[in-house]
């Protein structure tokens, strides 16, 4: 089958089926080779590994894994795509295709039936409403991941990368940042896709920690922790967390948890390392407030 990195084999393949692209499942297709190329070598996929591919759209990116993957399980949401991946993967005999809703497939359960347990590789171009969740999911359920290389909005790579101090840091920030090592790999402009997106995007890649970033005695607190302090983000910690509903510290305790700390008593979450939000969840730990 025809190259689809190449444009016109693209348009070829939307005109031969009549294919209407849906909005609500944010389709625009990659029509750059240099950029499948950057996503293929960030990734470092090899014939010994098992990617999935969420979102394959006509197949383009999943003709360029299949070349350098042993194997490959695309889960595409649009029913519309299945005829015409059946023809653009015809050459492929190490590609699966599942139609369904990546948010109902079982990850876990397919890393175990096609790779034996070992960390699967996962490769995306998504619409960006469902980013998080997915990127969350993965990390969050104990899904054996290597690593995660995913074209975002430009804006939401440089959330996900970013550290204390830039407008940009926040709640996912940390998440990613506690489960994963970012690396923006490319910026990709709207013209590399058909149709072209409004907004720029980026490649990012979340290379997996063997084990946590920080050690925290209780992974649940930190996070509400979190939450609470980008909630409402120009809040000082103490008053944000204690008037947040998912916990229930008294101001005194987490005075006292601060002033542990060594740190201003005004601070505020948006000046706080990752290192800083678990030292502080490890002392409030201790009195119990985080509720279940
Ligand atoms: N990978 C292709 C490419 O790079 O040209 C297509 C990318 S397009 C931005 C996103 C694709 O994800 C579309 O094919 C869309 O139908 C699919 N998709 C959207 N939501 C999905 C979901 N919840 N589960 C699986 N696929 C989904």
């Amino acid at each position: 089958m025809a190259n689809l990195g190449n444009p016109k084999n693209t348009i070829e393949i939307i005109q031969k089926y009549e294919f209407v692209f849906q909005k609500r499942f944010g389709q625009n297709f990659l029509i750059d080779t240099h950029v499948l190329d950057k996503i293929i070598r960030a990734a470092g996929v090899t014939k010994e590994d098992f990617v999935l591919e969420i979102g394959p759209g006509i197949g383009t990116m999943t003709q360029y894994l299949a070349e350098a993957a042993r194997a490959v399980c695309a889960v595409e949401i649009d029913r519309n795509l299945i005829p015409i991946l059946e023809e653009t993967l015809s050459g492929y005999e190490n590609v699966t295709v599942i139609n369904e809703d990546i948010l109902k497939v079982d990850v876990a359960k397919l890393a175990e039936e096609e790779n034996g347990g070992r960390p699967i590789k996962v490769v995306a171009n998504l619409p960006y409403y469902i980013t998080t969740p997915i990127i969350m999911g993965l990390f969050e359920s104990h899904v054996p991941v290597d690593n995660i290389t995913i074209m975002v909005q430009k804006e939401v790579a440089d959330r996900m990368q970013t550290g204390p101090g830039s407008k940009d840091y926040g709640a996912l920030s940390l998440a990613v940042q506690y489960y994963a090592e970012p690396y923006i790999v490319a910026n990709v402009p709207p013209n590399c896709f058909l149709p072209r997106p409004k907004v720029g995007s980026a490649v990012i890649r979340l290379t997996r920690h063997r084990e946590p970033a920080v050690q925290v005695k209780d992974e649940k607190l930190l996070f509400r922790l979190i939450r609470a302090s980008f909630n409402q983000r120009r809040k000082t910690l103490q008053n944000g967390w204690s008037n947040s509903s998912e916990l229930s510290f008294s101001k005194e305790e987490i005075a006292g948890a601060i002033r542990a700390m060594g740190l201003s008593p005004t601070v505020r979450g948006e000046a706080l390392t990752l290192e800083q939000f678990a030292g502080l969840s490890n002392l409030l730990s201790e009195l119990g407030g985080g509720r279940n």
